[in-house]
């Protein structure tokens, strides 16, 4: 395998005789024979090693580490259930993805819930299961938080999400920590002194941290730093108030490789400079070391996944472009046509032929914008040839839609030569399921 594809393939990844990628000891021939196309493939032993590499790379510099994965990124109960195995925790932002966690018996004190509307009953819910802390993202949802946790004459752990003010330097559309944003309270402008006020008054809140996340996928490594001792320095300005930060979050954001030479920092140097500025900052201010939770999402799943598609038309317009188009598109991966997200393309049945020719991976969805990969670089290809995706695991399926009335795709675990599938590709049946006549 040309080693340049390293960086963005599964640990398990290899091409055999053939000339076909395996992953997780199967070829993926093999695999979209026997699951079909569009096809969602997890290699088990990445998902497995990254979960370790966050909590090894963490806790040796910071021993009160806490490694929760955000759901968002993609939620599943085998993945749960892993995830669980592994001892991370689990962030949550909707009431469905509680409802998941809830369904595979996840350790209620190791949930976290985010979002920045969350309603009436998805908060009643998030009582209901005793779960770790709500992270409350406004002054309207504390006071309705105080008033749901004191009519059951209960006291629920919250950790307030501040506003920083720190650009990372992502895209508009997944940058969340500056003061323009729909996610967290400014420290700017006043309001998230308000709200620490309004949480330290709360006979039946408990104030036990902080928290920020500034975006996603954060290359650079200045940010955190930045951000930390900005809240750091808004947290030393309540001890005098009784504060005591127990938690503290920087959120998640690490990025992973998508393109063979766009290389993210490691899961070390993230660490290294998290904890750093943790330490640090808590020095000068003289605050106790609280406890550190990390958020990754995007960084557990997405090298895991790799998204297999099979070749169908051809459309070559002469000298303009050609067009592959492929069985999946924004139907199952809407990010390149939502923000411009780019990744590499693989002939995943002839790894071993030279790259010759540039070609657009075309989906099949009624859009024009419907384009997988622009300008790929690949040996010839023909109609049912197979094309692999890869990095494709958050973001994707999790975004996934039914548009064109597509069902969506399968998703497999591959390990060992064995694969199991975690969940089942839709029906046309599941498509009409709940319309009503
Ligand atoms: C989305 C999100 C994350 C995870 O972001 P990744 O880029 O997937 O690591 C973590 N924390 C919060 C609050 C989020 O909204």
């Amino acid at each position: 395998m040309d080693p340049s594809l390293k960086p963005v393939l599964p640990d398990t990844a290899h091409v055999n005789a053939k000339g076909h990628l395996v992953l997780g000891g199967c070829d993926v021939a093999d695999l979209a024979k026997e699951f079909g196309t569009p096809l969602y493939v997890f290699d088990e032993a990445t998902l497995r090693k990254r979960c370790r590499a966050f909590l090894q790379e963490f806790r040796s510099r910071y021993p009160a580490t806490q490694v929760v994965y955000a759901s968002k990124a993609f939620s599943n109960v085998a993945l749960a259930r892993l995830l669980q195995e592994e001892g991370l925790g689990l962030d949550v932002v909707s009431g469905g993805e509680l409802a998941l966690a809830r369904r595979v018996e996840f350790p209620a004190e190791r949930i976290y819930f985010h979002g920045n509307n969350k309603s009436v009953e998805e908060l009643r819910m998030a009582l209901e299961y005793r779960i770790g802390a709500v992270v409350v993202d406004g002054l309207g949802e504390l006071e309705l938080l105080e008033r749901l946790a004191a009519g059951w004459g209960m006291t629920q752990d919250v950790m307030l999400r501040v506003s920083p003010g720190v650009d990372p330097h992502t895209h508009a559309h997944t940058t969340t920590g500056i003061l323009d944003s729909k996610f967290g309270i400014p420290i700017q402008t006043g309001q998230a002194e308000e709200a620490m006020k309004a949480a330290l008054r709360s006979p039946h809140l408990n104030l036990v941290g902080l928290h920020f996340h500034l975006g996603s996928p954060i290359f650079e490594l200045e940010p955190y730093r930045v951000a930390i001792k900005v809240v750091l320095e808004f947290a030393a300005s309540f001890t005098r108030q009784g504060f005591q930060m127990r938690a503290f979050s920087p959120g998640g954001g690490f990025a992973i490789a998508y393109l063979r030479d766009t290389l993210p920092p490691e899961i070390g140097e993230y660490a290294h400079v998290i904890t750093g500025a943790l330490r640090e900052g808590c020095e000068r201010h003289g605050l106790p070391l609280p406890q550190l939770v990390v958020e990754p999402g995007r960084a557990i799943v997405g090298p895991a996944g790799v998204a297999l598609y099979t070749v169908g038309a051809i459309k070559e317009v002469p000298g303009v472009r050609t067009y592959v188009a492929v069985d999946g598109g924004m139907g199952d991966n809407i990010r390149p046509a939502l923000y411009g997200a780019q990744y590499e393309a693989l002939l995943a049945n002839h790894m071993d032929e030279a790259d010759e020719q540039r070609v657009t991976i075309a989906g099949k969805y009624c859009e024009s914008g419907d384009v997988l990969v622009r300008d790929a670089l690949l040996p010839p290809v023909r109609s049912g040839d197979l094309i692999a995706m890869p990095a494709a695991g958050a973001y994707a399926p999790a975004m996934s839609n039914n548009y064109n009335m597509a069902p969506r795709p399968a998703i497999v675990m591959v390990k060992d030569g064995k694969a199991r599938l975690i969940r089942r590709r839709e029906t046309y049946e599941d498509l009409m399921a709940s319309d009503v006549l």
